[in-house]
């Protein structure tokens, strides 16, 4: 089952979000990063990267309404133990040192985040294209309101969003920054 890329959940965002209704970044402020190679589950056990190994983050990130926490897993990480010009981003992993390829619009993403937005908007249709960290939490519409995603459309929270543009920042580029650019909307 492979997830959605990078590259799609950026597009599918700004379709969601179009250009008029920008998100307003400047709310949001992050406030820890964390990375960890992780191993798929039944995986080999090898402390080194294997296929199946996934590099996780983990963020916190306040807004107007409070201290959310963000999960975003990077699949099929590319690393090398030397550094060179495709492999930049230094990264420990298993106890090892290893240098790690930016990631691009055709790795594959899974994202969480603990905010209402995310929950209610996104969580069901990333479970849908295998880009959902844990499970989705059952909600209960209430108010009998328009449905907050209609088409389904998987997409992400601006608490993630931030996330991703931390990680895509010149000076970090774990994710090429150029691929921000794919969701002019929400910055
Ligand atoms: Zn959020």
């Amino acid at each position: 089952m492979k997830a959605m890329t990078i590259g799609d959940l950026l597009k599918n965002s700004y379709r969601f979000r179009p250009r008029n209704k920008r998100v307003k970044s400047n709310t949001v402020l992050l406030k820890s990063v964390e990375f960890r190679g992780k191993r798929q589950k039944g995986g080999p056990k090898e402390k080194a990267p294997t296929p199946g190994t996934y590099l996780e983050v983990k963020t916190e990130v306040s807004g107007e309404t409070g201290l959310w926490f963000q999960t975003i897993n990077l699949l099929e990480p590319q690393f090398s133990k030397t550094w060179d010009r495709d492999y930049l981003v230094p990264v420990e992993l298993f106890g090892m040192d290893y240098y790690m390829k930016s990631f691009d619009e055709k790795s594959g993403i899974r994202v969480r985040c603990t905010c209402p937005d995310f929950r209610h908007r996104f969580a069901y249709s990333d479970k849908d294209v295998h880009s959902l960290v844990g499970r989705p939490i059952p909600y209960t519409p209430v108010g009998g309101g328009a449905p907050v995603n209609p088409d389904n459309i998987p997409g992400h929270c601006k608490h993630l969003h931030a996330a991703l543009e931390f990680l895509a920042q010149d000076e970090i580029k774990v994710i090429e920054p150029r691929l921000l650019r794919l969701t002019p909307g929400m910055s």
